[in-house]
């Protein structure tokens, strides 16, 4: 085992620059080593260092992130697609593709990394000097031509887990979308309504930075849900239920909020994560007695070289313009710390920021 510098959390809101961070010191044939040019910390990398690690106690000063894209420096002998040198965005989840899972069309669901449940001991996170990835040719994604670093970093999570609920919720044309919550996955699931046909695209949120955003990507109405009747005022604008609810933030309750204004045999998309043991309660008014044909589906980010491609494909050809998300940039990996102190102390200018390995 060798040992890289990277960011660890050592406890309750406490990071660290360590040297400790461990690598694998020979790659298996599949795998690649990758020299981290840009990264972005997460929400839920802010709630894994809020909490100690709580939910994770195993990653506690493991390197923390999933958010990068980086320089090939080293690749396995059976490695076909990819080569030293070449520049590629990481996968955030790392399905594994040779996995029953796989086979049952949900590759995601058995992973690769550090998120897995499973303490890895040759490596962390992505916040690192050299990360190793075990699957190059199914989990990274060539950058394509004219993408920026900053776009392409905004793929691995902000993108491929937006689209995907939305993809999941596979509006119809002109049918109406409600997204509950527009931080960086809420707005990017904004413009996914919009690229899938979606009428209405109500943006629901507080801040004025989010709003712009929104209404950038396409929004047709802006919510803040200080005002009291904002859920009776959807309805009213939407002239009925909504037809899709992408719920992307808040606490348990945002469930119910989002049933309440959902059209009977509508869809309602959750993507927050729910660390807590504490269950769910789903008031039974509002998810028509249990028998209205509404759908919940609890939906996380998909991963893989292919759907990466895809996404930044549409960045590529000027669909989707991902970089509106970031408002913070630093430059050297001893600025993480301050980037993830942005999410712990509530910065509300904050939508995204981004730090370059230089
Ligand atoms: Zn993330």
């Amino acid at each position: 085992m060798r040992y890289v510098k990277g960011v660890v959390i050592t406890g309750k809101s406490t990071m660290a620059i360590s040297d400790h961070c461990p690598v694998a010191e020979e790659l298996c044939p599949t795998g690649a080593l990758i020299r981290p040019l840009i990264w972005s910390p997460c929400t839920s990398d802010a709630h894994l260092c809020a909490t100690g690690c709580a939910s994770l106690p195993y990653l506690l000063n493991k390197a923390i992130g999933h958010e990068m894209c980086g320089e090939i420096v080293k690749v396995g002998a059976d490695v076909h697609d990819f080569k030293v040198g070449d520049r590629v965005i990481v996968c955030s989840v790392m399905p594994v593709w040779r996995s029953l899972e796989a086979q049952d069309g949900l590759a995601k669901q058995h992973q690769d990394n550090m998120y897995a449940g499973v303490d890895f001991p040759d490596r962390g996170g992505s916040f690192v000097e050299e990360y190793y990835i075990r699957d190059a040719d199914m989990n990274l994604a060539p950058i394509p031509e004219g993408v920026t670093l900053e776009q392409a970093v905004m793929v691995p999570d902000m993108m491929c887990t937006a689209f995907e609920g939305m993809r999941q919720l596979s509006p119809e044309f002109g049918s109406s979308v409600a997204v509950l919550g527009i931080g960086p996955v809420g707005l990017m699931a904004v413009r996914a309504a919009v690229l899938h046909g979606a009428g209405n695209v109500f943006a629901i949120g507080s801040r004025q930075k989010c709003f712009e955003v929104a209404r950038e990507y396409g929004a047709t109405h802006l919510v803040d849900y200080h005002d009291d009747d904002y859920l009776r005022q959807i309805v009213k604008d939407n002239g009925g239920p909504v037809d899709g609810i992408i719920l992307c933030g808040g606490s348990e309750r945002e469930l119910s909020k989002g049933l309440s204004i959902l059209k009977k045999g509508g869809t309602l998309v959750n993507m927050s994560a729910y660390f807590s043991s504490t269950p769910i309660e789903i008031n039974p008014t509002v998810w028509g007695f249990g028998y209205g044909d509404k759908t919940i589906k609890g939906v996380g980010c998909r991963g893989g070289r292919l759907w990466m491609s895809r996404m930044a494909q549409l960045v590529a050809c000027g669909r989707v313009s991902p970089e509106k998300l970031i408002t913070h940039c630093y430059h050297g990996m001893d600025k993480i710390p301050e980037a993830m102190g942005l999410f712990l102390n509530h910065d509300r200018s904050l939508i995204k920021p981004v730090i370059y390995n230089d």
